[in-house]
């Protein structure tokens, strides 16, 4: 049987909640046996429940943030865009290259923290509010006094430059719109204003699910395939007749429509993962796309959206980029598919074993694959291929 799922809602309308919640839910995940069959195996779906239920409820007010600073609203990178070590945990505002323009508070609130260093986000301001939630502004060339000079007082009593302190409400309370900093290029990188909303957790979530930050960003271009690749999963996997990952350029039908010029043929159990890029309007950068789903003759077998992660779970980003393409200078690949041990939260209810490809559930012939990405303005782009399954296969 070909494993499927309801088409989901828009996602938008998915609320972001509870996040605590999940800190506790994360803090005793045990290795899971890749033997067992997660359709079948009561304790992961009803796991998987209680990671989402949450979600179904409001606990910060969306649109009560504002786009925190006038440099630009041209995005350099995205939500959950690979790093090296990590996947981003918030967003890149351009600032022009320059250093120098107003931070400003996205929501009412106090600086909850002061953290300076050479390296990382440099000079980062932290405001708590009232929910709990926090928004973060780093690189920053300098604080707005009476921070920059309470920063200093304290730099000056320990004699260092690196500096990290916790503060109460009661120090430098901010209304939304506040003055808080100046963008610099402090820490890695160069000039810009990376900024970040966490709930009380210190949880990430994706600034664009903020209505006012993401109608700041002008976007009708829908996102670009480029590449498509089968990845053996299992021992007897075949692509092409042969075990090992077979790349493909895909081709262009339009703006908006990609197809895998020859069909390809499989055996044994197959990941699909996908080179996609993202631009808006104004912007040359090119991100990931935010959402993908991916159909087989039709059903939904996988669907994957970048809404929020799990503070422990921001070093996966093996589970989610495609390390062995990205070293063979293939590009950044996202998989389509769940790896046992991943336990990124961009899944909604999908157990591990999702989205990969077992060759012996269907039959003899012809299959159409549809891979659809989305970005968060909801520009959407589909790439269309055949696979072929052989006779040959046991069934
Ligand atoms: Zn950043």
């Amino acid at each position: 049987m070909v494993r499927t799922l309801n088409r989901q809602q828009p996602l938008l309308a998915i609320s972001i909640g509870l996040l605590c919640f999940l800190t506790s839910f994360s803090g005793t995940t045990t290795p899971r046996d890749p033997k067992n069959n997660p359709l079948t195996n009561h304790s992961v779906v009803s796991r998987v429940e209680e990671i989402y239920a949450p979600f179904d409820t409001l606990r910060t007010d969306l649109r009560d943030y504002i786009w925190p600073t006038n440099a630009s609203t041209v995005i350099t990178s995205s939500f959950a865009d690979y790093r090296r070590t990590h996947l981003h945990e918030g967003i890149d505002i351009s600032t022009n290259s320059q250093k120098g323009y107003p931070v400003y508070a996205a929501r009412e609130g106090y600086v909850s923290r002061i953290f300076i260093s050479r390296r990382g986000y440099g000079k980062m301001l932290s405001v708590r509010h009232r929910d709990g939630f926090v928004t973060m502004y780093a690189h920053l060339q300098r604080f707005k006094d009476p921070i920059e000079s309470y920063a200093k007082q304290l730099q000056k009593q320990s004699r260092k430059y690196a500096l990290e302190v916790d503060l109460d409400s009661s120090m430098f309370p901010v209304s939304k719109g506040d003055l808080i900093a100046h963008t610099g290029d402090t820490g890695i990188g160069s000039a810009h204003l990376h900024f970040e909303v966490r709930d009380s957790s210190f949880n990430p979530i994706n600034p664009f699910l903020l209505p006012q930050i993401s109608s700041a960003i002008s976007d009708l271009i829908p996102p670009v395939f480029h590449m498509i690749a089968f990845t053996p999963i299992s021992g007897t996997s075949k692509i092409q007749g042969r075990h090992r990952v077979w790349v493909e350029d895909v081709k262009s039908e339009g703006p908006e429509s990609y197809i895998v010029p020859q069909p390809v043929k499989l055996s044994g159990s197959v990941g699909i993962s996908v080179r996609v890029t993202d631009q808006s309007d104004v912007l040359k950068y090119r991100t990931g796309p935010y959402r993908f789903e991916m159909y087989v003759d039709g059903q939904l077998l996988f669907s994957s959206a970048k809404k929020f992660l799990l503070e422990s779970e921001a070093h996966q980003v093996a589970a989610y980029y495609d390390k062995g393409l990205l070293r063979s200078q293939k590009g950044r690949f996202e998989k389509l598919y769940i790896e046992s041990g991943n336990r990124l939260s961009f899944y909604n209810r999908l157990p591990e074993g999702a989205g990969s490809i077992d060759a012996s559930e269907f039959e003899p012939g012809d299959h159409e694959l549809k891979v659809v990405a989305w970005d968060l303005a909801g520009n959407e782009s589909t790439l269309t291929a055949i696979f072929v399954i052989g006779k040959s296969i046991a069934r």
